[in-house]
């Protein structure tokens, strides 16, 4: 037994947890005790130990890591305010006893640059504030300060949820409100909500579901702003979507760089099934720290206790999700928004009003980082330009700086020009420019960026993210970072890697990683020394 429970396979990275917050790493003994504690083999027990970043497995007659480690993020937005020179000045001043490491994205661009000592991030970090957090001892992050349980019903919360429960309001009605705000998902693949209720309704029962709140897109904080801030409008939109689909079982996955987040969310569920006992079980799954694990299919082997490789796609997550049964998979946010549209659906009001410019509709949540004066998570029109979105929400650019360009969504996104600074930012707009919203992470840099250093970080984070599962990724991600290094770009070579990698790649991680590459050689070649002329840039 394991903390007086039978031994679960699916519970198997829980397992990891619990045994490295233990002992501080993960020891070639205690993997192996665990290994013949579940009935497993134990290259199949190291093979998931040794996947995920944030495990240290420690093999026979090697070094354990200091007892602190100090995360420096060094993606996009934080490599802009100085992540990586921070991370070499915090491994002089730190010494021995503490190990700094340089990690991706940690979900706080919009407090740039940030520093994780333990569990306790450290934003707008410099060396000495990061010193003081060290010689402080403390290790984890304070609590999100929430509308809670009680005060969310006082507010109204959960009327809805009860509605459905007891049959006032049907499914039907549901579904037909969210078709009529064209609720998409936010996660990034912006695939209409309803359409996806209803063909995980005509699956067999027993169907599951999956809340993905592994944020891990360079850029994106938007899903830690609305959990940390109003969780149970998400858990309310949550327990609906399961009423009416019919799910038999729950699972949340949260990533493990919000550990504040994941805390909370277990106390609040605590009071959610005090009020609800019949409930199906919802269980929260804490990640290890892989992006790849954001992709649907990569979360649910991770889910079941695997490495978080992504699926090979017929079957569709819909049709054979987790544990093999039809699973409704959700981004938070998506499901943030349900109770808001149900309740003016059934007022009589149209919950978009009008809003929506530059020809779209609706209303859209941008995480703002990089060189703007007030970064954030912005809810604005849907078709706002990042002109109107920097005047009219970010209080303009950084002084001294002007707008240069910016990544559309995230790392994954592409890179545009100010020059394309008009173009309406909603699913489907940028797909003439090669770009795409995504999760809306709008990365703004000026005059003293570079965008093909941007791409190259972009192009370093997929290398080290990649699962290696497929080769053209594997293999695509690391050589073109290499190529990128050069200062002269080989753009005929680059091109050609990038389509194979878009070609040839499993899933969205490596048939997006050359976007920010083609981006810069399309619309930055004056960076490279490359110039090219293809008929999609004649067609600007
Ligand atoms: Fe893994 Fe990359 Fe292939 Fe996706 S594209 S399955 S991340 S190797």
């Amino acid at each position: 037994a394991i903390d007086g429970e039978t031994p679960r396979r699916d519970r198997l990275i829980e397992y990891l947890h619990r045994l490295q917050d233990a002992h501080g790493a993960l020891f070639a003994d205690h993997l192996a005790a665990l290994a013949e504690a579940m009935k497993l083999a134990r290259a199949e027990v190291f093979e998931v130990a040794t996947f995920y970043h944030h495990f240290d497995v420690v093999g026979e007659g090697q070094t354990p890591p200091p007892a602190l480690t100090v995360r420096v993020c060094d993606s996009l937005t934080c490599a802009m305010h100085g992540g990586v020179e921070l991370a070499q000045a915090l491994a002089g001043r730190l010494g021995t006893g503490v190990r700094v490491q340089r990690v991706p994205c940690v979900g706080r661009c919009d407090c740039a640059p940030v520093a994780v000592v333990g569990q306790n991030p450290v934003v707008k970090a410099d060396v000495d504030t990061v010193a003081a957090v060290v010689a402080s001892g403390e290790r984890t992050e304070p609590p999100p300060v929430i509308v809670d349980f009680d005060a969310y019903r006082a507010a109204g919360g959960y009327r809805l949820f009860e509605a459905v429960r007891e049959g006032a309001r049907s499914g039907e009605e549901i579904i037909t409100a969210l078709e009529a705000a064209s609720l998409r998902g936010l996660g990034g693949a912006g695939f209409p909500s309803a359409r996806k209720w209803r063909s995980v309704m005509a699956q067999p029962a027993p169907r599951n579901m999956a809340v993905n709140i592994d944020e891990g897109e360079p850029g994106t904080f938007k899903d830690r702003h609305y959990l940390g801030s109003d969780p149970h409008r998400f858990i309310e939109g949550m327990l609906i979507a399961a009423r009416v689909v019919g799910i038999a079982a729950i699972w949340i996955y949260i990533r493990d760089e919000y550990p504040a987040l994941r805390h909370m969310l277990h106390a609040e569920l605590d009071k959610v099934r005090a009020a609800w006992p019949d409930l199906p079980p919802i269980e929260v799954r804490r990640g290890a720290g892989a992006y790849v694990c954001g992709e649907e299919s990569g979360m649910i082997e991770s889910i079941e206790g695997k490495r978080g490789m992504p699926r090979l796609r017929p079957p569709y997550v819909a049709e054979v999700g987790v544990f093999g049964r039809p699973t409704l998979v959700h981004n938070p946010e998506t499901l943030w928004w349900v109770r808001n549209i149900v309740e003016y659906s059934l007022e009589g009001k149209d919950w978009l009003d009008g809003r929506g410019r530059n020809g779209r509709k609706g209303l859209r949540s941008f995480s703002v980082s990089g060189r703007v004066a007030l970064p954030g998570v912005v809810v604005t029109d849907a078709g706002i330009t990042l002109r109107q979105l920097i005047d009219e929400h970010c209080g303009g650019m950084l002084p001294g700086h002007e707008l240069y360009g910016y990544f559309p969504g995230g790392a994954s996104g592409g890179i545009l020009p100010a020059s394309l600074a008009d173009v309406p930012l909603d699913f489907d707009t940028l797909a003439p420019y090669g770009c795409f919203i995504g999760s809306a992470a709008i990365v703004v840099f000026s005059q003293y960026d570079k965008a093909r250093l941007l791409a190259e970080n972009a192009m370093h984070f997929f290398a080290h993210e990649s699962c290696g599962q497929c080769t053209p990724c594997r293999v695509g991600t690391d050589k073109a970072a290499r190529l990128m290094a050069a200062p002269k770009w080989d753009a005929g070579l680059l091109d050609e890697l990038g389509q194979a990698m878009m070609d040839a790649s499993i899933c969205g991680l490596g048939q997006a990683a050359p976007n920010p590459m083609r981006s810069v050689l399309r619309f930055f070649p004056h960076e490279v020394g490359a110039p090219v002329t293809t008929e999609k840039e004649g067609a600007q």
